[in-house]
């Protein structure tokens, strides 16, 4: 961290100022004395320190982070990718492709049954489908919550794909014991109470990106997961919120190859999400993978016209086997 001081700082007034940062951070502090004004180096772990609350003390210019505030998501101190092993079969982060599809909300078991039997034979190695809905209007359908865990399961017994569903609060963590991925939804990014609870157990987590979370934002939430103990994290990147309103959000493609540069967590893209619109998630997929994803996440309905929600986002089974055709045989010209 460096800190510039104002000038004409009185030189008592700055050796209290170094050694209350020496005393308060254990840290080292380097000092140069230019002509004009005084700049301070703080060697050691900055990582606990409010730079918001240097920059408010009278005898400080600026300050400015050289070293990222996260640690056990930093790739600098992790330089090899997170591989995160959810069964035999699917390891994600290892160069593979992995596609979570599936409905928005689980209906029924005919409903997920049927659909995951479908995507599977599409190719998908993951079932997604919720069973506890964060919706924007408490009068839209909020998911049939443990009886939807059932039927995921049930589904998962027909088809052997691991399942992978939201969260939404802390009493319900042991309710997702038997999930094989723990989603934590964009609303509940930054739900620091529920990360540190996620951080204690031993399950991956698919942690989507907050509505209009800067990608430091996003990596210090996964970071409340790993300092906890739980370094299975996935970083879902789903939309972020802009001025355009064509699409229900704008799909942020650079999050993807900046996550990769910064971090070493498998990047996984919904273009469902980002796009609300079905027609969208194609070429928006193709997009996601060519920018490096490691997996996608899709919203697939038996019948969208008449799904419980998101219908207009969500592909058609036949609609999908081509999407997953088209998003493979990309992957593997890469
Ligand atoms: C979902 O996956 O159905 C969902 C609610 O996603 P998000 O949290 O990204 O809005
Ligand atoms: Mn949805």
């Amino acid at each position: 961290m460096i800190i510039v001081l104002k000038p004409q700082i009185a030189p008592e007034e700055i050796t209290r100022f170094t050694d209350h940062l020496r005393d308060a951070y254990d840290v080292k502090v380097n000092r140069w004395d230019g002509v004009h004004s005084t700049v301070l180096g703080l060697i050691g772990d900055t990582t606990r320190i409010d730079i918001e609350y240097i920059d408010a003390q009278e005898i400080v210019e600026s300050v400015k982070r050289v070293q990222e505030p996260y640690k056990k998501a930093n790739r600098k101190f992790h330089p090899e990718n997170t591989v995160i092993k959810i069964n035999d079969s699917v390891s994600i982060g290892d160069g593979s492709l992995h596609i979570m599809a599936g409905p928005c909300s689980v209906e029924s078991e005919e409903q997920i049954v049927g659909i995951a039997k479908s995507v599977k034979a599409s190719g998908a190695t993951l079932l997604r489908g919720g069973a506890f809905k964060p919706r924007t209007s408490p009068y839209a359908f909020q998911g049939l919550k443990a009886e939807g865990l059932d039927l995921l399961k049930a589904a998962r017994k027909e088809t052997g794909l691991p399942i992978v569903t939201e969260i939404m609060r802390v009493s319900h963590i042991d309710m997702f014991e038997n999930v094989d991925i723990i989603q934590v939804g964009a609303r509940n990014m930054q739900n620091f109470e529920l990360l540190k609870e996620l951080g204690k157990i031993d399950k991956p987590i698919l942690l989507k990106r907050g509505l209009s979370a800067t990608i430091e934002e996003w990596l210090m939430s996964a970071e409340y997961i790993m300092a906890g103990g739980n370094e299975k994290v996935m970083l879902c990147e789903r939309g972020i919120r802009t001025y355009e309103t064509y699409t229900r959000n704008t799909l942020d493609v650079s999050a993807i190859p900046i996550i990769k540069k910064l971090s070493h967590l498998p990047v996984i893209v919904d273009p469902s999400h980002a796009s609300g619109k079905s027609w969208l998630v194609e070429p928006l997929a193709m997009a996601a993978v060519a920018a490096g994803a490691d997996g996608l996440i899709i919203e697939v309905h038996n019948d969208p016209p008449h799904a419980w929600s998101d219908g207009a986002q969500s592909l058609t089974t036949n609609q999908f086997d081509k999407v997953a055709k088209r998003v493979f045989a990309l992957k593997s010209s890469l």
